[in-house]
């Protein structure tokens, strides 16, 4: 009965399983309060990873704010009569009512047309924005026919529970009872799947074999629906992560593999049979780690009255961050600086270092504060690379967003600029993401300009990087009063 009861659950996994394609590039509909929107023919809209990106047309034709579009500074501004939301092409810095946010995705020039990115434009100006990752279908409400207006949060919405929706447009998704937890990111670096989930999911993990394989069962959860935003979903709801330089990992998917009860699973393909353990001791966060050997179990991170330290890598993957003035990306500098840190802490013996991104994955900006939130490191230090439209601005400069940041940015910057050797643009209060949704002392670091040729020059040179690295480790250590 036994032996059946497997064969039964193998042909299941083998057939929940397709084989999955590329990205889904089929053209996404836009509902606007329960209305499809009738683009004029010939308007194009760009569906990156789900990330839908409209032409600043649509923006003022159907959605009715009024559209700027300047050519030489390549900037689209959109306004209202509460809210100015200015963009500039290939930079994922906005500005909102003169305050300088992050978008997880940049606005592009497609031939004569510019493309913004639409869940952003949109619930900036106040609408509510829903993405059905079923219908590839974004639904956006006006503030006036929106339910529930308490529970807009316009520059972050939060991702709801499937078949809770507030918003009787959206259609629900069957066989999801609201005590659902969602699944709203997955990543992979440094031998370790990272999920994350809204609430504390105890999931079940096992191995197989032939070919070789780890299976992490969600018992209760769904995808949220921001997962359909940063992370391939086809029709089946199922994906894979894309995962490079692990060697003795082949490939991870993902699938909503029941939806009665409801279960996503992950499966981790390996190239060899692998130990793991498995740590949830961070609600909402699930490690599954690849390092482990048998005799020797990782220790918890920041175990023993260790300080943990999270790096933040800027960007990576699809969100390139700034362009440099030699056609260099920001997340490649970012990365490069980031382990340089990273392999200076790790001498470091009362400091854990904890990383974002290791490698050249997407991540989003709400996991990065998540897992630093959810890790309750004792800092967040976020590694950047700045740009602007003109030439001419250079220098180091240091942003925090709550006051309790201030001091972790003072001494940082102190070490910072000596590092650099740059012009000294001083510690500047900014509303970033990283900085502004964390809830430890947190600091972004821009260490130069990519669009001054004077600095930019330095930024991907080996020892000015060795030389910043030593310089952001010895602020934390200031900082965290370790010798
Ligand atoms: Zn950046």
């Amino acid at each position: 009965m036994k032996k059946l009861g497997f064969l039964m659950f193998l042909v299941v996994f083998l057939l929940a399983f397709p084989k999955v394609g590329d990205a889904s590039s089929g053209s996404a509909k836009i509902f606007l309060d329960g209305e499809q929107l009738n683009l004029t023919s010939g308007v194009k809209v760009a569906n990156v990873n789900n990330n839908i990106l409209i032409p600043i047309r649509v923006v003022s034709e159907n959605l009715g704010f009024k559209v700027d579009w300047e050519k030489s500074s390549q900037s689209v501004t959109v306004q209202n009569s509460n809210t100015t939301v200015k963009m500039v092409v290939g930079s994922n810095t906005a500005e909102i009512d003169g305050s300088q946010v992050s978008m997880n995705i940049t606005p592009v020039l497609n031939g004569q047309t510019t493309l913004v990115p639409l869940r952003f434009v949109s619930s900036q100006m106040g609408m509510d924005v829903k993405w059905d990752n079923q219908m590839k279908a974004v639904f956006l409400s006006s503030s006036e026919s929106m339910t529930d207006p308490g529970e807009a949060t316009p520059s972050e919405p939060d991702p709801e529970v499937p078949g809770t929706p507030t918003d009787p447009n959206v259609p629900s998704v069957p066989g999801t009872p609201g005590t659902l937890a969602t699944v709203d990111g997955i990543s992979f670096s440094e031998d370790r799947l990272m999920i994350s989930t809204s609430a504390s999911v105890t999931p079940s993990v096992f191995k197989l074999s032939g070919p070789d394989r780890i299976v992490v069962d969600l018992p209760n959860t769904a995808f949220s629906e921001s997962f359909g935003y940063e992370h391939t979903l086809n029709t089946q709801n199922s994906g894979e992560l894309n995962v490079t330089g692990y060697p003795e990992v082949s490939q991870i998917r993902y699938a909503l593999f029941s939806d009665s009860p409801s279960t996503v699973r992950v499966v981790i393909n390996l190239t060899t049979a692998k130990n793991y353990t498995v740590s949830t001791e961070n609600a909402g966060l699930i490690f599954v780690d690849l390092n482990a050997t048998d005799s020797e179990p990782a220790p918890p991170i920041g175990s023993s009255g260790k300080k943990v330290v999270v790096i933040d890598a800027g960007h990576g993957g699809g969100q390139p961050g700034a362009l440099s003035v030699t056609g260099k990306y920001e997340k490649t500098m970012n990365l490069s600086i980031a382990k340089k840190v990273e392999a200076l802490l790790k001498n470091e013996k009362s400091i854990d270092v904890v990383m974002t991104r290791s490698d050249d994955s997407t991540m989003s900006l709400s996991d990065r504060t998540k897992l630093a939130n959810n890790l309750k490191s004792d800092i967040f230090v976020s590694i950047h690379g700045n740009s602007n439209t003109s030439s001419t601005p250079n220098g180091t400069e240091t942003y925090y967003t709550r006051e309790t940041s201030i001091e972790l940015a003072n001494i940082i910057h102190k070490h910072l600029v000596k590092a650099t050797g740059l012009k000294d643009r001083k510690v500047k209060p900014g509303n970033l993401h990283v900085t502004r949704e964390t809830k430890m002392p947190a600091v972004l670091l821009e260490i130069g300009f990519l669009s001054n040729s004077s600095d930019e020059s330095q930024l991907f040179n080996e020892d000015f990087q060795n030389r910043v690295a030593q310089g952001i480790v010895d602020g934390i250590k200031e900082y965290l009063k370790v010798q």
